[in-house]
């Protein structure tokens, strides 16, 4: 019988035949031996508690405070530790990152997968972007690729990125996930729908986290040896091979087993089955990008992958889950801020405004000395001088070193060296002003995908899975995608539009028979 469990199952069996610590005597929560603690003190068996139960209060008190502010996206999730070792030395061309030395050098790191809109106990296989934050522990400091299954994202300015989430959760009244605020939203912002065609596609619902590919999406900039900087992508392709769930399958499975892709992951990586993804790499110049037919740091267009080749660089392995959830993967913090010597920021406005924003909400949901926890701390000596105090400073506050720079007491000083890679404003040229770009070119990609890039069978599901949820909003923002998608292709919209005529037949023929009952 126990044959059939899975690693994830047998968890607490194994953690008894490897794991057991020596006998020791209860304790409290400041190390005291604790004698008796099955039971509440109270004045006679049925009797009030005493307030002197202090082993009662302790316990209710830090249960009381057990959760965290829960992330306002990507809540629900898994991680696992892992290294990424370079197979390819073509990237030092391109950029001096210490992580990208020598082929066949090891950097360690720490991978967290998630789902976007759900809360924490939501459902792994719903339809929805997925996260893939890498964490690689260099030797100079960490470095966060802060990425997604998908290459692009619904938005290219992030002002409207709070009110595009709000419309992916739940409506402020009811509380309900609301198909009118959701299809409202994107039916007015037309440079979401390249990202909105994948998510209806087969792969907005992947087959857990190992059968899908992660992209680090932002344009970076990368600096070579030589000071040389150029605009690159990343991409990490899955060895495991692309798989995804149909839209019937992840339905049930949101019901029967909410959590099959952290099962999925924790099962592979525990039976020795480590996933791992090959590492590439896209490069455009400088002089490329600045007659590019469109703007190269716009986070909802591609690179073609013909006109921009990846380039190998290395590969990336999982093997080692957690020992603790909460520990390791609810309080780890990715952050695109967290850039290592010779990959920087683009212009990207989405990567810019990233920068400030997940290093804020890890303030607030972690505190402000959320770099010290284990899992984010970086693994090579740390003089961040000025960087002191704080609530929960539990790594020794760098001792008597001066808290101030410049400083005449200590040799700690910057190093021109590291400094980053300056270069022509040309980018930025025009006034200072807010600049609307619904106009920018919104159709090409999303035409190509549609046309080229699926086949028959998939084109048929993107337009079933889209049709379905779309007939739940009001007709007029049905007809108002439907016009934006037949602006794409006429098919496409057809398709679409075939789907949610069917849908309200349907709906007709129901409402009739209730009339008639
Ligand atoms: P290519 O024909 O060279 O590349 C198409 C890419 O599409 C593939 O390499 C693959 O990327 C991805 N792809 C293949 N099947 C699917 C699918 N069923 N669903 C989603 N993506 C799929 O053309 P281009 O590079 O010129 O891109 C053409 C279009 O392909 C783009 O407009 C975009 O919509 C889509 N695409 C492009 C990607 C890119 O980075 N250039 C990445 C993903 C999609 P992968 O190997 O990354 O899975």
């Amino acid at each position: 019988m126990s044959d059939n469990r899975t690693p994830a199952e047998d968890q607490l069996k194994n953690f008894k035949q490897l794991h057991q610590p020596k006998p020791h005597v209860l304790t409290t929560i400041e190390g005291c031996p604790v004698g008796e603690k099955f039971n509440s003190m109270t004045i006679g068996p049925r009797g009030p508690i005493v307030l002197q139960d202090i082993k009662l209060i302790e316990e209710l008190a830090h249960f009381d405070r057990e959760r965290i502010p829960e992330r306002v996206v990507h809540a629900k999730g898994a991680g696992a530790y892992g290294y990424f070792e370079v197979t390819s030395p073509e990237i030092r061309k391109y950029c001096k990152a210490a992580v990208f030395k020598d082929v066949g050098k090891q950097t360690q790191l720490f991978i967290r997968f998630s789902t976007v809109g759900g809360e924490s106990g939501s459902a792994d296989t719903a339809r929805d972007p997925r996260g893939f934050a890498v964490k690689f522990y260099t030797e100079e400091g960490n470095w966060d690729l802060v990425g997604n299954n998908t290459p692009v994202f619904f938005l290219r300015d992030p002002i409207h990125f709070p009110s595009f989430i709000h419309t992916q959760k739940r409506n402020p009244q009811t509380h309900l996930k609301d198909a009118d605020m959701f299809w409202d939203f994107l039916s007015s912002r037309p440079e979401a729908w390249h990202q909105v065609s994948f998510l209806f596609s087969d792969r907005g619902t992947p087959d857990g986290y190992r059968h899908m590919n992660g992209y680090g999406s932002h344009t970076f900039m990368l600096v070579n040896s030589d000071g040389h900087p150029v605009w690159a992508k990343f991409h990490l392709k899955t060895n495991q091979g692309i798989k995804n769930l149909d839209a019937k399958l992840a339905d049930e499975l949101a019901g029967k087993d909410p959590d099959y892709a952290i099962r999925d992951l924790y099962n592979a990586i525990s039976s020795g089955d480590f996933p791992s993804w090959s590492f590439h790499v896209q490069i455009m110049t400088f002089e490329q990008a600045k007659d590019f037919r469109f703007n190269p740091f716009d986070l909802t267009k591609v690179w073609s992958h013909k006109e921009f080749p990846l380039i190998e660089v290395g590969k990336v392995v999982l093997n080692k889950n957690p020992n603790n959830y909460f520990a390791e993967v609810e309080q780890s913090a990715f952050s695109p801020a967290n850039l290592v010597p010779g990959i920087e920021p683009s212009p990207d406005k989405m990567l810019q405004a990233r920068l400030f924003s997940y290093p804020d909400t890890h303030r607030h949901r972690l505190g402000a000395n959320y770099h010290m926890i284990p899992v984010n701390k970086a693994r090579c000596p740390v003089y961040a001088l000025s960087y002191r105090d704080g609530p929960m400073c539990v790594d020794g506050n760098l001792g008597g070193i001066p808290n101030y720079l410049p400083n005449s007491f200590v040799n700690i000083k910057p190093n021109p060296i590291y400094k980053e890679c300056p270069y022509s404003a040309q980018y930025f040229i025009g006034d200072m002003d807010r600049y609307e770009s619904k106009d920018d070119d919104n159709v090409t990609q999303v035409r190509e995908f549609w046309q080229k890039v699926l086949n028959e069978d998939e084109r048929n599901r993107l337009a079933v899975n889209m049709g379905t949820n779309l007939s739940a909003a009001q007709s007029f923002l049905q007809l108002r995608v439907i016009d934006l998608l037949k602006n794409i292709d006429q098919d496409y919209g057809s398709r679409v539009e075939k789907v949610i005529k069917g849908h309200n037949k349907l709906l007709l023929y129901y409402l009739k028979l209730n009339i008639r009952n």
